[in-house]
């Protein structure tokens, strides 16, 4: 199969042809109708080193797991649940589907988990990628292949507002409107918070985010984000969602947060950081990690896209194939007007 193969860090990908994957015993092929490029991605074929506690690429891996698609090869023992032709999205991460974790929806915890952009199973950059039986979720008629493959950005932000514990009265600011961003004010806005607002360091970026659910929009380059806040709200932010994840953005979070708020870290930053404790020690913050999310979180996900309840269609901002895919992908590394670009192998 055709499929965009990581080579070095720095290096562009290659469009390659690489081994047909395999459904195994409780598996399914997927042929990959859309798959969404992610910024851990971008990051991560950058990455030379093992600092900062991320594993790297090997040459050879390829990446890719915000996709949705439509069901090719039914492993023996998954045939009960799944037949060809089913349109389905799925978690990334592929468990044992049997254990603890995995019963509860976090195969990313399972002892058995088979990462993606690994040797064992590559990921959805390609014509085909497996998917476990456990992981797998139909998508509703009117979710369409690239709604399909929102799915997972949706889903991070699902989880981040979900460990953010909202409460009744809560102001939200939202650093950084990159998709991830827009996905967070995307779900504040579903729980009913009064004021959502997103800033970034690009004012076009920022303003976007009305379109899902944003309150305000900051221009942090020419703004003083908290005296914009207050001005907006009455008051300073109960919580501050990091959707940044690069050096600096998490102390720039804390910064931002008042006594007693919530600093929730949902972007990832791949390296080593530094930050002033003190500050978060003297304003007692509550600082949360958000890593990936629950099958109920995508199984919410799916059911709000299928009647409708919200809509992320606008996110997807450039759908490729695989000869562009390669150029596009680099495209992404400089800071653009693009949200979301997907490949679209057929
Ligand atoms: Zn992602
Ligand atoms: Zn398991």
């Amino acid at each position: 199969m055709k499929a965009a193969v990581f080579k070095a860090p720095g290096a562009p990908l290659v469009i390659e042809n690489v081994p047909d994957p395999e459904p195994g015993l409780t598996g399914l092929i997927l042929k990959v109708q859309a798959c969404g490029i992610c910024g851990t991605d971008l990051h991560w074929s950058e990455k030379s080193d093992a600092v900062g506690g991320w594993r790297n690429l090997e040459p050879g891996a390829v990446m890719g797991h915000e996709f949705a698609g439509e069901v090719m090869e039914v492993g023996r023992e998954a045939r009960g649940d799944w037949k060809v032709g089913d349109r389905v999205c799925a978690m990334p991460q592929i468990g044992c589907g049997v254990c603890q974790s995995c019963l509860s929806g976090r195969p990313h915890r399972c002892a058995e988990l088979k990462n993606r952009a690994s040797s064992e199973l590559t990921g959805a950059y390609a014509e085909f990628t497996r998917i476990g039986s456990s992981e797998t979720l139909l998508l509703p008629e009117g979710v369409d292949f690239r709604q399909g493959a929102l799915v997972e950005p949706l889903a991070v932000g699902l989880h981040a507002v979900d460990r953010a514990r909202l409460q009744p009265g809560d102001t939200v600011l939202v650093v950084g409107a990159g998709p991830v961003g827009l996905s967070v004010a995307l779900w504040c806005s579903f729980f009913g918070v009064r004021h959502i607002v997103v800033s970034d360091l690009a004012a076009a970026r920022a303003e976007r985010a009305a379109e899902y659910g944003a309150t305000a929009a900051i221009d942090a380059s020419r703004e003083d984000v908290i005296a914009r806040f207050e001005a907006i709200s009455g008051g300073p932010p109960r919580v501050v969602f990091d959707c940044v994840g690069a050096p600096g953005s998490l102390q720039i979070a804390i910064d931002y947060a008042p006594i007693d708020a919530r600093v929730v870290v949902v972007g990832l930053c791949m390296g080593a950081d530094t930050i002033f404790p003190a500050v978060a020690f003297v304003k007692e913050l509550d600082l949360i990690f958000v890593f990936a999310y629950r099958k109920p979180d995508f199984e919410m996900t799916v059911d709000m896209l299928g009647c409708r309840r919200i809509d992320a269609a606008s996110m997807v901002t450039d759908c490729v194939g695989f000869d562009a895919f390669p150029k596009a992908f680099e495209g992404l590394k400089i800071p653009g007007s693009q949200v979301k670009v997907m490949l679209e192998p057929d």
